[in-house]
């Protein structure tokens, strides 16, 4: 059979940085008890660290982490996810005394540094009105108004007639452009700030350009992963097919029947870790 692991595949930078911070604290903190504000990232197998690391993970409504502060005691630690945050939470966490770790991805940072220069415009903030990353940005400036990428505006509307935008950085050019182009009938002149995400633009952009009509994808990745499942969008479009499965653990992966007939391609979204692909990939080429 054919098969390809596309590169690069498993973690990314931010991902592999932010484990080691975690990893770190407990190690310097043995017994204090720590929380995780959000999940770390979105992938079930860090969920598990989590747990082996005793790490408490509070993953609610990002209004409720403030409540929240409040039960919380002086010595507590408290992680602050990849996805980012702004900075009244920091702030809440200070006035109460608790320590925090900020392990905000350095590329989240770089996006909320333009948008905080521009607090004084009108910004259009393009997402998925239920992904942290998207909700903690879009509340850095007060005039900031969400555009979902499925509902549309939902906290009103810009006034003015060239507010700038900013997007998720993991959403695929379709979708931006999708959205853009909805825009573009009441603010004609707007133009978007360059979001993406360098990891997975590279990794959507190597994928469009090894599918054939032959290819099967695997995806190796958690389904509540938007980087994961903006590659799947990017296959589907591309070959308008259901040749694909999506798999976050080895033994998933056993259960596919395989067709000669197909070239396999693999590929993973940036939080999966890089045992599980290597491992798939090398149980594949077994076969
Ligand atoms: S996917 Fe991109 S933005 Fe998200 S943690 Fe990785 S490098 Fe950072």
């Amino acid at each position: 059979m054919n098969i390809k692991l596309l590169k690069p595949y498993g973690y990314c930078p931010g991902v592999i940085n932010a484990i080691k911070e975690v990893k770190k604290l407990r190690k310097d903190n043995p017994t204090e008890n720590i929380y995780m504000f959000g999940r770390l990232i979105h992938n079930e197998l860090i969920d598990s660290l989590m747990n082996e690391l005793n790490i408490k993970v509070i993953d609610c409504e990002y209004d409720k982490y403030f409540e929240y502060i409040n039960k919380l005691n002086i010595g507590d630690i408290v992680i602050l996810s990849a996805h980012g945050h702004e900075k009244s939470l920091e702030k809440a966490l200070f006035e109460k005394g608790i320590l925090f770790i900020d392990t905000t991805c350095s590329w989240i940072k770089t996006i909320h540094n333009k948008i905080l220069k521009h607090k004084d415009h009108e910004i259009i903030y393009i997402g998925k009105s239920n992904h942290i990353e998207a909700v903690t940005t879009s509340l850095l400036t007060e005039h900031t108004y969400f555009y979902d990428i499925q509902k549309g505006f939902i906290n009103g509307r810009p006034i003015t007639n060239n507010p700038y935008v900013f997007y998720q950085s993991t959403i695929t050019n379709d979708t931006l452009n999708k959205a853009l182009d909805d825009l573009k009938n009441n603010y004609e002149k707007i133009k978007a700030y360059k979001c993406s995400c360098p990891q997975c633009k590279l990794r959507q952009n190597i994928l469009s350009a090894e599918i054939n009509e032959k290819t099967f994808l695997i995806l190796v990745g958690s389904k509540t992963s938007s980087n994961t499942n903006s590659l799947l969008e990017i296959y589907q479009k591309i070959t308008k097919s259901n040749n694909f499965i999506i798999v976050n653990s080895f033994d998933e992966i056993t259960k596919l029947e395989i067709n000669p007939e197909f070239d396999y391609l693999i590929t993973s979204g940036t939080s999966t870790p890089n045992k599980t692909v290597l491992d798939i990939f090398k149980y594949l080429r077994s076969l």
